[in-house]
């Protein structure tokens, strides 16, 4: 039963009758009521997914290729394997794989 949870997450409601808490969400219905609890659980797993996104971001580290442009990190080594046999397939281009110096996953280096 919807109510019986809402006074058990929210306890600021728990003393609340049933008409209280539709009056509380501004609804008329146990049905409106539904489907406004699952639009507040929709924007708090976008929030969640943005908030993972921006991590990802931030897990970048800040080596530099001789170029001086940020070089692509590999979060696995598994990864990096690949693209250095990739490479040396379709590119003949001999890659070496190195631990990223700020610990954040693996970079490739030409030799
Ligand atoms: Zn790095």
């Amino acid at each position: 039963m919807l109510f019986i949870t809402i006074r058990r997450v929210y306890t600021h409601l728990s003393d609340l009758s049933n008409e209280e808490i539709l009056d509380y969400y501004n609804v008329t219905s146990l049905k409106e009521l539904n489907s406004h609890i699952e639009h507040v659980k929709e924007v708090l797993k976008k929030q969640i997914e943005n908030y993972e996104e921006e991590l990802e971001e931030i897990d970048r580290c800040f080596c530099l290729d001789s170029r001086a442009d940020f070089k692509y990190l590999y979060p696995s080594k598994k990864e990096a394997e690949e693209q250095v046999k990739f490479s040396l397939k379709s590119k003949r281009v001999k890659l070496t794989l190195y631990a990223c110096p700020f610990h954040c996953g693996w970079h490739l280096a030409k030799t």
